[in-house]
């Protein structure tokens, strides 16, 4: 069987932290929005039969336009976005079709993100993991803040700093924003939240996310790699 999955782009935050004055995801990286970035990994993956965007309220046209100059032939369709993230990505949720049936949820920003990360999701998706996150170890020595104003240093080999795109069973998805847990980050901390597993798997440190005009930087820089 073939699987057709929905490729879920959030992409109506404001990206002030970036400071391009624009929202983040149309903000240009290498001459085009980043947007056109984010879409082209995602469709680089064959299975991936559908772009749904969550846009800035009167961006949805444009966006839409935009990603679809480098979806190679795969539908785009944008709709407008709520005032937080879990919003954004429930109004684009409403509006994938039933035929799909495993959905990937990506931030815009993480517009590098290699195919073996993108393919690896939608794999442990099919394989009958409800969810899916791709998580990068983490280089950096952690200390947790004690309540008593101390703090003490956490076992870093355990941890994973959580990358996009997650992939979901497109009927799990729905039951976690149907149920709509406030306190969850991100879609896989909502499918936690109904007592769901969540499954990890290997991240890249090309899926990191542009936030700020130093990470702008560093995306240029890897992009006219890829060129030479
Ligand atoms: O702000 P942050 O980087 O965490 O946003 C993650 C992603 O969620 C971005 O791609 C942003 O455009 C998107 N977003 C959204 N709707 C919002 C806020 C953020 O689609 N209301």
């Amino acid at each position: 069987m073939v699987s057709r999955v929905a490729a879920i782009v959030p992409a109506a935050g404001s990206g002030e932290r970036l400071g391009a004055g624009v929202p983040k995801a149309m903000a240009p990286l290498a001459g085009e929005p980043i947007l056109v970035h984010a879409v082209r990994a995602l469709v680089a993956e064959p299975r991936v039969g559908l772009v749904v965007l969550a846009a800035p309220e009167g961006l949805e046209e444009q966006m839409a336009a935009d990603a679809a100059t480098c979806s190679r032939g795969v539908p785009v369709v944008a709709v407008t976005g709520g005032a937080v993230r879990a919003q954004s990505v429930a109004a684009a949720l409403a509006v994938v079709p039933d035929e799909f049936r495993v959905v990937l949820v990506h931030d815009a920003a993480r517009c590098l993100v290699p195919l073996e990360v993108v393919a690896g999701v939608v794999d442990a998706v099919i394989d009958g993991a409800p969810a899916v996150v791709p998580g990068a170890p983490v280089v950096d020595t952690i200390r947790e803040l004690s309540e008593d104003g101390g703090s003490r240093t956490v076992d870093r080999s355990r941890l994973r700093a959580v990358q996009t795109p997650q992939g979901f069973a497109r009927d799990v998805l729905r039951r976690a924003h149907a149920a709509g847990d406030q306190a969850a980050t991100d879609d896989a901390g909502m499918v936690e939240a109904l007592g769901l597993p969540v499954r990890l798997v290997p991240g890249h440190p090309r899926a990191f996310k542009v936030t700020t005009a130093l990470d702008l930087v560093l995306a240029e820089a890897l992009l006219a790699g890829r060129d030479t």
